[in-house]
């Protein structure tokens, strides 16, 4: 059974910042924000990374980024704009490896997708 630090989250063994949940996913703020908002939505179906998403839940895809763009709204910030960030292995820095879409937003943005 796959157990990240984020499992441990959503059985509710360690706390977390959580800012929505339901039956799909639940999202809670980074523990280390890169931007005044930073909430990361994860999938209550096990994922370790996107690579292991099939085409047949894309749906589990769809219902993240859909969750991220309503509590953009929510927040205020879905109009001056926000960034969804999903890392895959090693080159993308993943660090936990249970699929998540990063909601980055609140400031302006600075570029990305340079090599380190
Ligand atoms: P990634 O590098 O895409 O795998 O993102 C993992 C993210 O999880 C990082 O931005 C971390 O700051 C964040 N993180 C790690 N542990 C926790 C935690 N206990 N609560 C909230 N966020 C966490």
């Amino acid at each position: 059974m796959p157990d990240t630090i984020f499992h441990k989250i959503l059985r509710r063994e360690i706390p977390a910042d959580i800012v929505y949940e339901d039956e799909h996913l639940i999202a809670f703020r980074d523990i280390a924000p890169q931007a005044p908002v930073h909430v990361l939505f994860v999938p209550k179906r096990d994922y370790a990374t996107l690579n292991d998403v099939p085409e047949e839940d894309a749906v589990v895809i769809g219902r993240l980024a859909t969750a991220a763009a309503r509590y953009a709204k929510a927040q205020g910030v879905a109009e001056s704009g926000y960034r969804i960030v999903m890392n895959c292995n090693q080159d993308a820095g993943q660090t936990v490896f249970q699929i998540h879409l990063h909601l980055l937003a609140g400031a302006p943005l600075g570029r990305f997708g340079t090599p380190a």
